[in-house]
């Protein structure tokens, strides 16, 4: 691992230079911006965790591909105890950043990507496997960071991709070359774009063989001549000013994940680091491996947000006096089960893997879509307990200057104090870290993160094998099985 912590992560990123907007402006160096700040050191907190003994268990993996110890964010999935250890190594991050650290979807794009490739050589004797373990091996030895790129803009939905009026609203190849191929489009919703090194670009849904152009994997390095990034406007962002740090909630990890569009104008791609190119019968299979893998991880980033959450709560219960209310003490006690249960379906997806020809393992898809989904209803009814326990001094809190004001300060300390002991600073710093783990990007996040909650409806009703079940019942009821259809 040629990065071997956080810091040498950061500096990797100066050395990189991509281009990268934000309000209209060009971002000379993510790792110290303000508004990229954040992001990048929740994501150094993945090349942190490596270093400490509690966790290196976690965070590490041994290679299949050369026996050497890489970040676990590198590794292809050997068994039910790789899937398992993600799911604990992401709920660890979450309750140290309070935030997404954004490596995982590069991790997934990884596993969906090796055993895809490999059946596609099965099928064809194309080489994309050989050329996608090189590149792995390379991202294992660097320690990098991949952004793994599937959400095309998608322009008119009741399209495919190939009946576009733009045909760049999906990522194309718009030439193919000798040495390679030219691409052009976009990705949209690009967690740790900005801060990555490398993107893993992959179809963002099934195809048919009119859109030979559009199935597409293959990787680019960030700073290629014809990639840009457009970094995303979140909630109270002004206050990621760097003089702002009881305002923005969770100052040195952002609280959300640190979204960007990716546009590609005719970038090259040499054929080595091309993993799929016009075989648009494994595109399905891709997105659909892809997303499972990325929606059992809800169950283990959202569960660390909901830990700090409710540890936040109970703060914030003892400075205000009412920790002991009984309908406190339940609230809580909800809070804990709907994080516990979100767990459970990530821990049991992971325990329900299954290993694909490749060897590569994948996490139980039913069960997976089951978690994510129940992410998209739980983080918001624990957000829910969460601002109606902490009190409407969330949404009333004068600013950190007028706290720190020479002429009103006095009166924010005296008006905002709680049980005695307790500093007025931290009831407002912990109203403030709620307030920015409840609001606006993050539960948005939670919501269409790793897919819609209609992509997860159609998953489960899909893989709900109802035939199976209406047996069950006729069985039970003495109906004969002949007369099922
Ligand atoms: Fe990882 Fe996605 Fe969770 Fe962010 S939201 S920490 S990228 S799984
Ligand atoms: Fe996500």
């Amino acid at each position: 691992m040629k990065i071997k912590n956080g810091q040498d992560y950061l500096r990797s990123l100066r050395k990189i230079n991509p281009v990268v907007y934000y309000k209209g402006k060009k971002i000379k160096d993510v790792t110290r911006h303000p508004a990229t700040a954040p992001h990048a050191r929740a994501a150094a907190m993945t090349y942190a965790l490596v270093n400490d003994p509690e966790y290196q268990d976690l965070a590490t993996a041994v290679s299949h591909l050369t026996g050497k110890t890489i970040s676990r964010f590198t590794h292809v999935h050997q068994g039910m105890e790789d899937l398992i250890k993600k799911v604990k190594l992401l709920r660890v991050l979450g309750q140290k950043t309070g935030s997404c650290f954004q490596r995982c979807v590069g991790l997934d794009g990884i596993n969906a990507v090796y055993s895809v490739a490999y059946e596609i050589d099965q099928k064809y004797g194309t080489d994309y496997f050989e050329r996608f373990k090189k590149w792995l091996t390379y991202i294992q030895e660097e320690n990098l960071m991949v952004v793994g790129a599937m959400t095309d803009p998608k322009g008119d939905r009741s399209k495919g991709p190939a009946e576009q009026s733009d045909p760049d609203q999906y990522v194309h190849v718009v030439e193919r070359r000798e040495d390679g191929l030219v691409i052009r489009g976009a990705k949209l919703h690009m967690t740790g774009g900005v801060n990555s090194h490398e993107i893993l670009i992959m179809p963002t849904t099934a195809m048919d063989p009119t859109a030979k152009d559009y199935a597409l994997v293959c990787a680019v390095p960030v700073n290629t001549p014809g990639v840009t990034m457009i970094f995303g406007r979140q909630a109270n962002d002004n206050r990621k000013d760097n003089k702002e740090r009881i305002d923005a909630g969770n100052p040195v990890f952002g609280g959300v994940g640190g979204e960007a569009v990716i546009a590609f104008e005719n970038v090259f791609v040499p054929w080595e680091r091309v993993f799929m190119n016009g075989e648009t019968e494994f595109t399905g299979n891709l997105v659909y491996r892809f997303a499972a893998h990325h929606r059992a991880n809800y169950g283990g980033c959202k569960t660390g947000l909901i830990d700090v959450l409710t540890g936040a709560v109970t703060y914030l219960a003892q400075i205000q006096g009412t920790a002991k209310a009984s309908h406190v003490r339940d609230k809580v006690t909800e809070m804990i089960h709907l994080g516990e249960t979100l767990y459970s379906s990530a821990i049991a997806c992971a325990a329900e893997g299954w290993p694909t020809p490749s060897g590569a393992y994948m996490v139980d898809t039913m069960l997976a879509n089951v978690g994510k989904h129940n992410a998209t209803r739980f983080h918001f009814e624990v957000a829910r307990l969460a601002s109606d326990l902490a009190g409407g001094f969330l949404a009333t809190l004068p600013s950190e200057y007028d706290l720190k004001s020479e002429d009103v300060g006095h009166l924010v300390k005296k008006y905002f104090s709680g049980v005695a002991n307790f500093p007025t600073e931290d009831r407002i710093k912990i109203g403030r870290l709620i307030e920015s783990m409840t609001g606006g990007t993050a539960l948005v996040e939670s919501m269409h993160g790793a897919g819609s909650p209609q992509a997860q409806r159609v998953m489960i009703f899909r893989e709900g094998d109802l035939n199976k079940k209406v047996k069950l019942a006729k069985a039970l009821a003495g109906i004969p099985p002949t007369r099922v259809k």
